[in-house]
Parts: C-alpha cells; sequence; structure tokens
C-alpha cells in the first residue's frame, strides 16, 4: 500500500490535496494513477484508505473511502534521548528508531560528542531528521511520526534538578568500559511504565561526571551486553530489550 504523509490533513472535505514533496514523490517516484489506493497518515495517529483522483503536475487529489485502524503504538511512550553522531549515523539511528516505535528523540550534546559544534547550532538536522523519520513511518506502517527535538545540552533532559523529564523511568545505557565496577539493572525487572527515557551514549561514551548525573537524577544504568556496541546499533539493540520485557504493544 502506498501512503502519504498529510500531517494537516483535513478529512472532513471528503478530499486531500496532496502537494509539494509527497504530491511528487506520489507522481514522479510512484507514479501514482487515478483509482489506486493511497493510505493517507497525519503522524500523529490517525490514517485513512483513500482513492487517487485528479493528477496535475504539482497536486493530486485523494478521495477519502474510510479511516483505517493505524498499525499499534507500543503502549509504553519511549524517548530516546541519544549523543549526537555523524550525518549519515544519526539517520540511521533516526530511521530506526522511528521503525522500532519511539515517541520522541533528542539529539543531545554530552561531554564526548565528536561532532563539530557548527553542523548542529543552528539547528539543520532537525528537519533533515524529520524528514528522515517520515520516510520510515511511511516504509514501516507506522501512523505516528516521532517528534525530534532540537539539539540539546545533556543536562537539558531534567527541566529540574531533581524530575526525570516527563518519563516516569530513565533508562541509561552504559557501554561495558565505563560499568566497570558499577552495577546494571536487569532489564527484565524494570515494571512496565507508561513512559521513558532511553539514553545512549556517542561513539566517545559517557564522561565520569555524566555517569554521576544519571546516579543524583535517578537514571538506571543498563547494559547491552559485554561487547561495546556501535553507537548508531545500541537503540535498535536496547529498545529490542525494552519490547521483549515489556510487550510490543
Ligand atoms: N567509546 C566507548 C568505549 O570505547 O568504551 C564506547 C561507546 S559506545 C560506541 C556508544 C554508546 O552505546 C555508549 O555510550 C552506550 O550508551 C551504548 N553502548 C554500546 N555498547 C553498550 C553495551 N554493551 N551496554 C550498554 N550500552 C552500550
Amino acid at each position: 500500500m502506498t501512503r502519504v504523509y498529510v500531517p494537516d490533513v483535513q478529512v472532513e472535505t471528503l478530499v486531500v490535496e496532496v502537494v509539494g514533496d509527497e504530491a511528487h514523490h506520489l507522481t514522479r517516484v510512484l507514479r501514482v494513477r487515478a483509482g489506486d489506493s493511497v493510505g493517507v497518515f497525519d503522524g500523529r495517529g490517525r490514517e485513512w484508505r483513500t482513492q487517487v483522483g485528479a493528477i496535475t503536475k504539482s497536486s493530486v487529489s485523494l478521495i477519502v473511502e474510510r479511516e483505517v485502524s493505524p498499525v499499534p503504538e507500543p503502549a509504553v511512550r519511549v524517548t530516546l534521548a541519544v549523543g549526537l553522531l555523524k550525518g549519515d549515523q544519526m539517520d540511521a539511528v533516526v530511521r530506526d528508531a522511528t521503525v522500532m516505535g519511539v515517541t520522541a528523540i533528542r539529539p543531545v550534546v554530552t561531554d564526548h560528542v565528536a561532532v563539530p559544534s557548527k553542523t548542529w547550532r543552528d539547528n539543520r538536522g532537525q528537519a533533515r531528521w524529520h524528514r528522515v523519520a517520515v520516510a520510515a513511518a511511511k516504509q514501516c506502517g507506522r501512523a505516528v511520526v516521532p517528534t525530534i527535538a532540537p539539539v540539546t545540552p545533556l543536562v537539558g533532559l531534567w527541566p529540574t534538578a531533581d524530575a526525570p523529564d516527563a518519563a516516569n523511568l530513565t533508562l541509561a545505557c552504559v557501554e561495558p568500559a565505563a560499568m566497570q565496577g558499577g552495577t546494571a539493572r536487569d532489564w527484565r525487572t524494570a515494571a512496565r511504565p507508561s513512559a521513558a527515557l532511553l539514553l545512549i551514549g556517542p561513539e566517545g561514551g559517557w564522561s565520569g561526571e555524566e555517569l554521576a548525573m544519571f546516579t543524583e537524577r535517578g537514571a538506571h544504568t543498563v547494559s547491552l551486553g559485554p561487547r561495546t556496541l556501535r553507537a548508531e546499533s545500541a537503540p535498535a539493540v536496547a529498545l529490542t530489550l525494552l519490547w521483549a520485557a515489556w510487550g510490543w504493544t
């Protein structure tokens, strides 16, 4: 099923006019024809089945047939906070995290982030990562596109000194070298919360100060095994373990 993202969809009119990049994608890449079935989703969890009507050079009219049940979302709203990685690695993280069902992604600057500040200061990445998330949502069937927050310092995740964000469980994935002597919480013992904040460090890992901050802010340190994973792979592995413990939906 061809799917198109229309964030400001007005289905009451029974016709959805698709313009811009999405219209271009429908006509030039997917080569839809009048009468074809197209799914429309709003990125906030609603989806409709439509049929292609008129096609012009710059727009496609989609005639709404009915609302459909979207692919179920996980019961736990997970925010992934990830230390900034280089361009294509960050894209891979956004793609995987979207397909794996996260609700929000927060790129963070940490002590060992190696990406030069000129590449993230103006937040150019935010729009690009949103596009990556939209493409991933289309591919995996999700009707929700995770929100992508502007790049913030790690400490910005905690709005007050002792409140761990909106999440009621914060899990910091700590690489084996930094875990030395510390204790990792067993994933399976974490009772299912309604929301969770999952922290993954950058290629350079966490600093001693950051590890101390996790303890101060009530974060639980967790392990992904005795081998050090690539930073871009760690989110998908962590999310697999979370859904195995809490269920996919
Ligand atoms: N530079 C670090 C080192 O040499 O030890 C490795 C950092 S690792 C590439 C990047 C991030 O992935 C880590 O900060 C952590 O969040 C996560 N990670 C990688 N392997 C992990 C593991 N086995 N357990 C928990 N987290 C892991």
